[in-house]
C-alpha cells in the first residue's frame, strides 16, 4: 500500500527558516477518537520527538488539564480542553511541539484527509518542499524512519537515554 513519509526533521527546519508559513496538516479521519481530531504532526511529535520527561513540565503548566500521559508514557492532548495558550510549547525544554502547534482559526483548507489518494497528493504539494513524500518502503530505524500507523511513516531522530 502507498504510504506517506513525513520528515519531521526537515519540517522543523522549514518552520525555522520561515516561521510565518502555515504548515499543511495530514489527518486520517478514521483515527477520530474520543479526544478529538489529531493531526499526524501532533501524533508524531508526542510519539517520536517527545522525550517523555518523568516530571512532564508540559502537563504541570497546562492551565486546562488538557495533557496527560497514556499507558505507554506518551502525551495525549484533549483537544476539547485545550485553550491554545501554548504554555506547553514554551515550557518544553526539548522543542517537542513546533511553534505553530495548537493554533485556533487555522486555515482548514490546509488540512488533508490522507485516506483519499487525491488529498494525499495535494498534501504533498502543499507541504514544504521535500518534507512529505509517498513511499512503498517500510520502517527503517537505521534511516531514522519509524512507523506511526499502517499509512504513515515518520522520519525523526529518537532520543535514547543511554
Ligand atoms: S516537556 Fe516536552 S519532552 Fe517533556 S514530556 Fe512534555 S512534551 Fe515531552
Ligand atoms: S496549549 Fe493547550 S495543551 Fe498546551 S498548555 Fe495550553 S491549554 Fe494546555
Amino acid at each position: 500500500m502507498t504510504q506517506i513519509l513525513i520528515d519531521m526533521v526537515k519540517l522543523r527546519k522549514a518552520l525555522v527558516d520561515n516561521p510565518n508559513q502555515t504548515i499543511a496538516e495530514g489527518l486520517l479521519y478514521p483515527d477520530i477518537n474520543k479526544n478529538g481530531l489529531k493531526t499526524l504532526r501532533e501524533l508524531a511529535s508526542f510519539r517520536f520527538t517527545c522525550r517523555k520527561c518523568e516530571d512532564a513540565p508540559c502537563i504541570a503548566v497546562c492551565p486546562s488539564e488538557a495533557l496527560e500521559k497514556d499507558e505507554e508514557g506518551i502525551i495525549n492532548r484533549h483537544t476539547n480542553l485545550c485553550i491554545s495558550c501554548k504554555s506547553c510549547v514554551t515550557i518544553c525544554p526539548f522543542g517537542t511541539m513546533m511553534t505553530d502547534f495548537f493554533q485556533h482559526h487555522r486555515n482548514k483548507d490546509l488540512f488533508y484527509d490522507l485516506t483519499d489518494r487525491n488529498e494525499m497528493e495535494m498534501f504533498i504539494k502543499a507541504s514544504p518542499a521535500g518534507t512529505v513524500l509517498m513511499t512503498e518502503a517500510d520502517e527503517s530505524p537505521a534511516d531514522n524512519i519509524y512507523r506511526l500507523n499502517d499509512r504513515v511513516l515518520i522520519r525523526e531522530y529518537l532520543y535514547t537515554a543511554e
